[in-house]
């Protein structure tokens, strides 16, 4: 720290992100990132974007916001795009949350949320998710600020149907309800449909997962027009270009793509439940992920003795050390042959461990 930090953030103790290790090659299951290419549409659209990088970008995104009215159903003025979803997640913090409007969310959940609270000087508070990672809606009944649900939950994979989201909604007409849809191309139900029945809903997507583009940053939130125009108003007093020449175009392109989307997805959802079957075949227990990763533990290693072996062999995947958490691990889905792989390892590892 140097003595010009000022006090408000001398505290503050940042998100981590996943490890990216560069010491040799590792088969990549930590950060739940796509195992497929990014569409050819989306590569072309942003090669020939890069012919412009001398421009500022569009800081509407009105060419984008066209092609996602198609695709998501949704007004022009329903949807703002951002430099990831973590970026209109930050802008929803700052926007809906202050002393008074405490922010809400699970214990177990998506680390960054109480970063943005911190970050910002937001009080939160965190309803406990039962001992079976499921969330008690009851916990989530009157509240005055803003709750946070990511649907499906992470690192859990589990979620919750569009009534029990719609429940949530109207049992909090003082709040507005934030959807983390980050993982929902996989298998849940989105709340994006909600949007033009209820003034008090956001739902955020990232095009980070299932459209291949994590190392682009897109992102997007979806609401009535009003909370979308408190979402600009920060937007506008922060970084207007927050999406570059470059990701806006890709995410043109990849939404030209949906066909290539879906079949990516469909092959996900393959491969986890294959995965899922395989490592209960190992004695591993598992939560119901509908997500792109997998949340396992084994009666025969513990998490951390599992997650450094498999790194020591080359496989990365994802160890949280708090006390509910530090028996699982979480395991993107992979390719076929990257599943195998580790499948194969952690075979080996167990029949070593007995
Ligand atoms: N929400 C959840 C639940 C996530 O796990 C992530 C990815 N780390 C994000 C949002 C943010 O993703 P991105 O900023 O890449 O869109």
């Amino acid at each position: 720290m140097s003595r010009f930090l000022t006090e408000k953030y001398a505290l503050l103790t940042p998100y981590t992100p996943g490890e990216q290790p560069k010491d040799m090659k590792y088969i990549k299951l930590n950060t739940n990132e796509s195992p497929f290419p990014p569409s050819d549409k989306a590569i072309a659209a942003a090669a020939e974007a890069a012919k412009t990088l001398e421009l500022y970008s569009d800081p509407e995104c009105r060419d984008l916001v066209s092609k996602a009215v198609e695709v998501f159903g949704v007004e022009r003025d329903e949807i703002l795009f951002t430099n990831g979803s973590d970026e209109i997640l930050n802008f929803a913090f700052m926007a809906f949350c202050d002393a008074t409007h405490p922010a809400l969310f699970p214990d177990i959940t998506y680390g960054f949320y109480p970063v943005f609270a911190e970050l910002g000087g937001i009080p939160y508070k965190t309803a406990r998710l039962r001992d079976d990672f499921t969330i008690d809606l009851d916990d989530y009944k009157g509240h005055k600020g803003a709750i946070f649900i990511a649907n499906p939950n992470a690192p859990t994979g589990i979620a919750l149907s569009l009534a029990e989201i719609e429940q949530i909604i109207l049992a909090n007409p003082e709040s507005v309800v934030i959807i983390d849809e980050a993982y929902v191309d996989f298998g849940a139900e989105s709340a994006l449909s909600l949007i033009h029945k209820y003034d008090n809903l956001l739902v955020t997507q990232t095009f980070s997962k299932s459209r291949s583009m994590a190392g682009a940053r897109l992102g997007f939130g979806a609401g009535c027009k009003e909370l979308i125009r408190d979402l600009n108003t920060i937007k506008y007093s922060t970084n207007p270009y927050n999406v570059n020449r470059m990701t806006m175009a890709a995410g043109i392109g990849v939404l030209c793509d949906e066909d290539y989307t879906k079949q990516n997805c469909q092959k996900i959802i393959e491969n986890r439940e294959y995965t899922k079957a395989k490592l209960k075949k190992l004695g591993f227990t598992m939560t119901d992920s509908v997500s792109n990763f997998i949340f396992a533990k084994s009666d025969k290693i513990s998490g951390e003795q599992l997650y450094l072996t498999l790194k020591e062999r080359g496989i990365l995947i994802r160890h949280f050390s708090s006390a509910r958490l530090c028996e699982y691990n979480r395991i993107t889905v992979g390719s076929r042959e990257q599943m195998d792989a580790l499948l194969d390892e952690i075979k080996r590892i167990l029949e070593e461990t007995v």
